[in-house]
């Protein structure tokens, strides 16, 4: 066909950089003091050494309060006001108003389901999106379960009766503090354990929302007492002789030391730890809705959930159409402003886990990976990362076999379901895992072949506190929601 030259036929120049405006959340109706006392015995008290840091903004670099210090003197003083409240209080009251008390804080934290919302947003630096749609409902949702659960648990067992142990220590890490707090403390009272919880020492202001928010729902003194500190503050909770059980969610090797730090004594512990999620495409998959699984799998919240899909196995034949749709899909990812509601992904939580994830980034290249990012621009203040994803690696890839925590894909392909079921599985880790396929056989029979303890099909990333969650091999012990996360909370006698 010839080719016109007529100056009407010049191509139109489509303007491919079309942004949407700004839309911020309003932090209007945040209140945030400027220094926060540790919450001990049901009101907040200043830290026996005097000592605070400060928790920081990491959008932006800029302070937002600063933070008591608790030592071993105040790690004591909340654990005798645990023990106090669980022998004179919480074990002597009926479980049915046990249970009307988590509801209540259920209920006050969603009236304040947005100012818990954008404090999350502003502390850790995951998109309002994710914090306002699945962080706090879902932390909500925790209680409201497990409140449910508080009469009923001489039911739990059937044959067998369950008494509380006493005094739950939990740790837990910076990636869902809010929503991890409420995987700890609704099971523990429900139970009808008493607590002290220690939240991260960069996200801890929802953590301090909610010690408001259980002293406004009138809980006796001491039931729950929440004390901020770095990894020192939870080492002297988990060594405290006064601890029954340790409930900590964090990294394989602050949970390997816990584990010898108990060793020998009669601490009962569960431990929700790393992972390094492979999901897998199989080339009879529905292709668009898998590529949309992988990228909320691997770029929610930064890629900082233990969970995160970080290893993608592509079957052969369709691995060239999936890596393409998956970069074009990526170009589309707003990175930016948490506080925005179009943020696809926020900041990174820290810059010391923003400087580990570089790290990885020149450990992939150097073992020969290609690299590819988006084009995006980030912010010139804050800990950033544009979406990553990496092809040409090997199963013995650093990147591949070690958690990166961050927003960064490692892809390889396979031609055969033993082939992959064999690769996934070689690894250290076993927490989750997806699979993507049309076919109902092929469900079943790799769902069942992976190690892993919540394995996803055809979608990703989905929780519900009915649902049991946690790791095989290095990805921990014991399980948290559900009736399996009531259980490490009780004393099982059969009678
Ligand atoms: P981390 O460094 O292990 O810290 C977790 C918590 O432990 C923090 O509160 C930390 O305090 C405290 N801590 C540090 N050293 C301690 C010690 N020696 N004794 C007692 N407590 C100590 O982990 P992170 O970097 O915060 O979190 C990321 C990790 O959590 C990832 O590996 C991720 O996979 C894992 N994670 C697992 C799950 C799951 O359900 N399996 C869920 C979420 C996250 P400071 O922060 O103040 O130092
Ligand atoms: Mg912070």
């Amino acid at each position: 066909m010839a080719k016109t030259k007529s100056k009407k036929n010049v191509a139109i120049k489509f303007d491919t950089d079309w942004k949407y405006d700004p839309a911020p959340e309003s932090k209007d109706h945040i209140r945030l003091q400027e220094s926060y006392d540790l919450f001990i015995n049901g009101e907040f008290s200043k830290p026996s050494s005097g000592k605070y840091f400060e928790t920081i903004n990491p959008a932006n670099e800029k302070k937002l309060a600063m933070v008591a210090d608790a030592n071993e003197k105040d790690v004591d003083r909340a654990v005798t006001s645990a023990r106090t409240a669980y022998d004179k209080t919480w074990s002597k009251m009926p479980a049915k108003e046990r249970g009307k008390y988590i509801y209540r804080i259920a209920r006050i934290m969603q009236e304040r389901a947005r100012e818990l919302a954008v404090i999350e947003s502003m502390d850790g630096g995951k998109a309002i999106r994710e914090s306002r749609d699945v962080d706090v409902p879902l932390a909500a949702a925790h209680f409201f379960y497990y409140a449910g659960w508080a009469d009923k648990v001489k039911y739990a067992v059937p044959g067998a009766s369950a008494k509380p142990l006493g005094v739950a220590g939990q740790i837990i890490p910076w990636n869902f503090p809010l929503l991890m707090a409420a995987w700890k403390i609704a099971p523990a009272l429900a139970a009808g354990n008493t607590v002290v919880l220690k939240p991260a020492e960069t996200t801890p202001l929802t953590a301090l929302k909610l010690a408001e928010i259980i002293r406004d729902a009138d809980l006796p003194p001491g039931v729950v007492n929440i004390i901020t500190g770095a990894g020192a503050t939870g080492a002297a909770l988990v060594n405290h002789p006064g601890i029954d059980k340790i409930a900590f969610t964090g990294s394989t090797d602050v949970g390997k030391i816990i584990q010898k730090a108990i060793a020998g004594t009669n601490k009962k512990y569960t431990l929700e730890l790393g992972g390094k999620a492979a999901n897998i495409i199989f080339e009879d998959a529905a292709i668009d809705q898998a590529v949309e699984g992988i990228i909320n799998g691997i770029f929610f919240n930064q890629g900082h959930v233990c969970c995160a899909g970080s290893r993608l196995f592509i079957q052969e034949s369709v691995a060239k159409k999936v890596i393409r749709k998956l970069k074009d899909r990526m170009e589309t990812l707003i990175v930016g402003d948490p506080l925005d509601k179009n943020t696809d992904i926020g900041a990174i939580n820290s810059k010391m886990q923003l400087d580990k994830i570089k790290q990885y980034l020149k450990i992939g290249v150097n073992e020969g990976g290609e690299m590819f990012q988006t084009s995006c621009s980030v912010p010139s203040k804050g800990f950033w990362c544009k979406p990553t994803l990496f092809t040409n690696v090997s199963q013995s890839s650093r990147i591949v076999q070690e958690e990166i925590f961050g927003p960064v894909l490692a892809i390889q392909t396979f031609r055969t379901v033993e082939e992959v079921i064999e690769k996934a599985n070689n690894i250290p880790y076993g927490l989750s895992g997806g699979v993507w396929t049309d076919k109902g056989s092929k469900i079943f029979k790799v769902t069942s072949a992976l190690r892993a303890g919540v394995v996803w099909a055809n979608t990703y990333n989905k929780f519900d506190p009915t649902s049991p969650f946690g790791g095989y091999k290095e990805s921990g012990v014991g399980r948290e929601g559900g009736l399996h996360g009531l259980m490490p909370y009780l004393e099982v006698e059969h009678n």
